[in-house]
């Protein structure tokens, strides 16, 4: 008998120990555009003279354990020059990912080079600023916002989470969205935590270029100064604190901080 409660007491330890063992998290960059943008356009202070430079459009896929997660989505295919010509759901499917098993999109902000490739994520639960979702549903939208992106989340059965606060995504504290609010209402960028790489936070578009990063430039057509640069400083303090990996997701000098697809970061 006591031999039995041993060896059942040695079960629960592994148990418990198997059922709190870290899910394991990647990271991956998806080709989701190129193009140029007239760099005057990203300093309401005419900190810019360079009428082209080159400008990147970035889609992220976060594996958690065995659930997957996208992180914005690009221009809708075919609808400007930049687009990518790859939908996204192409793209998955050479990660044997299919669009269903999608559990969570979580997206920046609400602009259409961003939220074009929302509808194939039937099953997924659309995390976005609350200030954005407001700005989406208003009579009439918000300047700027893709309402045309978001009209299978509209009204619908789709589950939609607009955040008020900061999103532990996965409850561990591994995948955390933050509000970075200035460029948009509910701006919002995310925090990976990799376990090889260290932190890597995806900061959409609180800056779109290593310029306008370094300097707190704003451009003019942002929501609010002030809360931009103030999500600039929770950024860079972020960075300093956690010695994260910032990526700006339109700055083609990032591209390379990840892995070429279909390679993952861990
Ligand atoms: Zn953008």
């Amino acid at each position: 008998m006591k031999k039995c409660l041993v060896l059942l007491a040695g079960f629960f330890t592994v148990f418990s120990a198997w059922a709190q063992a870290p899910a394991e998290v990647t990271l991956t960059r998806l080709d989701c555009g190129n193009g140029f943008n007239d760099q005057r356009r990203f300093s309401d202070s005419f900190a810019y003279t360079n009428p082209k430079v080159p400008f990147t459009f970035s889609c992220y896929v976060i594996k958690h354990g065995s659930d997957y997660m996208v992180w914005d989505t690009g221009y809708l295919p075919g609808s400007t020059p930049s687009a990518t010509n790859k939908p996204i759901t192409e793209l998955l499917a050479q990660m044997n990912v299919r669009p269903e098993q999608v559990t969570f999109v979580g997206i920046s902000h609400f602009h259409a080079d961003h939220t074009g490739q929302l509808a194939p994520f039937a099953n997924a639960t659309l995390l976005i600023g609350k200030g954005d979702w407001d700005g989406v549903n208003a009579n009439p939208p918000m300047g700027g916002a893709n309402v045309a992106g978001f009209k299978e989340w509209m009204g619908t059965s789709r589950k939609v989470k607009p955040l008020t606060a900061d999103e532990d995504v996965f409850g561990d504290g591994s995948v955390l969205i933050f509000r970075t609010p200035g460029h948009t209402p509910g701006h919002s960028a995310v925090l990976v935590r990799l376990k090889e790489m260290g932190p890597v936070v995806l900061l959409g578009d609180a800056a779109h270029f290593h310029e306008n990063y370094e300097s707190n430039g704003v451009p003019g057509f942002n929501f609010d100064r002030a809360q931009t640069i103030a999500s600039l400083e929770r950024i860079k303090a972020i960075e300093r604190n956690l010695k994260a990996t910032v990526i700006i997701q339109h700055d083609p000098r990032d591209v390379g901080k990840l892995p070429a697809f279909p390679n993952a970061a861990r």
